[in-house]
């Protein structure tokens, strides 16, 4: 490969870690609105060979995008955890 692109982030359905939250994406209730790709591009990304999100790069995005899309998405299949940080 002789390619200089940068390599996005291998897109994940177990979820992914920002600063504050885990973020995963339910596909079982998924419907591939494509509203969370639209609002957080890059943290959330579509599979379009099984029409439903997957979490990208989660902090290629402010977080209050990530929240954005939780709220937006209409089945509510974004989960945000929110970490539990020792601060020790
Ligand atoms: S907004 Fe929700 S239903 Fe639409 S693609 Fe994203 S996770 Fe799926």
């Amino acid at each position: 490969m002789t390619s200089t692109e940068p390599v996005p982030a291998e897109p994940s359905a177990a979820g992914e870690e920002s600063a504050s939250y885990h973020v995963w994406v339910d596909e079982s209730t998924c419907i591939g609105s494509g509203s969370c790709v639209r609002l957080a591009t890059g943290a959330f990304v579509m599979d379009d060979d099984r029409g439903v999100a997957v979490v990208g790069d989660v902090s290629a995005v402010e977080e209050r995008r990530l929240i954005a899309a939780e709220r937006v998405c209409p089945t509510g299949a974004i989960h945000l955890e929110r970490l539990e940080r020792s601060s020790l």
